[in-house]
């Protein structure tokens, strides 16, 4: 009898969601920034090993509903928390006075899944202080993320909570979003990476055609923003950023799919897609009036 089920990470915006995701695929599935709100959408990973499948959820930062897209994310979030069958709650070890998951989620009611609270970065804290952490908080799980320090134990837990059913997902799937999916979360990370802070959280990208048949392998992109003056930012002088966006996101892209690509990329204006709910329904951004489970 196999079992499988559905481990949650969750945490605020930065505490090592995406990086231990990727460190448990062993795999770059989420997309790691130090920019908060980078990832918008649950990622899915999947590790498949003597008879038990965890399948792995991210979720996007737990963040007061603010606009249209914050909402979503939200609502995102608190449906991978329902989904779970054990919860991971991540806290930067340095945080003083962390509050529980369910202040910080200003949840109604504790989650029915058991939740590790667990503090990750600690490759960062000196031997004395992690003892004293790990005093004041005996049931916590002391991690690094990074370096995989704990990740082990971690996941030891993990196997121990999911029940017995049948494997959720093919054996051998590391990840169940299409690579469509990253390709558009990769154009985009790389679009974040060199605008900085010019163009913060207005742009979303979405991959239009995806020829896996074709060599080079061919992939239209748009990136979309939401006013004029982004949409020259984004292009840059002569076209030279649009360029160094298309160069730097293609050769993400070859590295996953393991194959060449002609990345045909371009830049739109969706006038307030931010606040829109049919263009957040467009871009795959699940909106919570119309909700429907996997
Ligand atoms: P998320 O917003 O929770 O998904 O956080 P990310 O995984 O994107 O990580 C946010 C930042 O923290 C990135 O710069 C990571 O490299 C860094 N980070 C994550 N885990 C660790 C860790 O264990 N140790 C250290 N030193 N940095 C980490
Ligand atoms: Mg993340």
């Amino acid at each position: 009898m196999t079992r499988a089920g559905i481990l949650t990470i969750c945490g605020k915006p930065n505490a090592g969601k995406s990086t231990l995701l990727n460190h448990l695929v062993g795999q770059k599935l989420s997309i790691v920034s130090s920019k908060p709100q980078s990832t918008r959408e649950r990622t899915v990973g999947i590790l498949t090993h003597d008879d038990v499948q965890i399948v792995l959820l991210d979720t996007p930062g737990l963040l007061d509903p603010q606009y249209a897209l914050q909402r979503a994310m939200r609502h995102t979030a608190l449906r991978a928390l329902d989904d779970a069958d054990i919860i991971a709650y991540l806290v930067d070890a340095h945080t003083q006075n962390p509050t529980s998951l369910t202040q910080a989620a200003a949840l109604t009611s504790a989650p029915r899944a058991p939740v590790m609270t667990v503090f990750n970065k600690v490759d960062t804290l000196d031997a004395a202080a992690r003892s004293a952490l790990q005093e004041a908080n005996p049931d916590a799980l002391l991690i690094s993320a990074l370096e995989g320090d704990g990740v082990a134990k971690l996941l030891e837990r993990a196997r121990a909570a999911m029940p017995e059913s049948p494997y959720l997902y093919p054996e051998d799937d590391v990840g169940s979003q299409s690579l469509r999916f990253f390709a558009a979360e990769f154009v985009r990370e790389t679009a974040l990476e060199q605008l900085e802070e010019e163009v913060p959280y207005s742009i979303a990208c979405e991959v239009e055609e995806f020829r896996e048949d074709r060599r080079p392998v061919y992939i239209r992109a748009v990136i979309y923003v939401e006013r004029d003056s982004q949409k020259r930012i984004v292009i840059g002088q002569h076209g030279t950023r649009i360029r160094e966006i298309g160069r730097v996101s293609r050769e993400k892209i070859e590295a996953m799919i393991e194959a060449p690509v002609y990345l045909d990329l371009w830049v739109k204006v969706l006038p307030n897609w931010r606040r829109d709910s049919n263009a957040l329904r467009r871009l795959g951004f699940t909106n919570s009036d119309e909700e429907s489970r996997p």
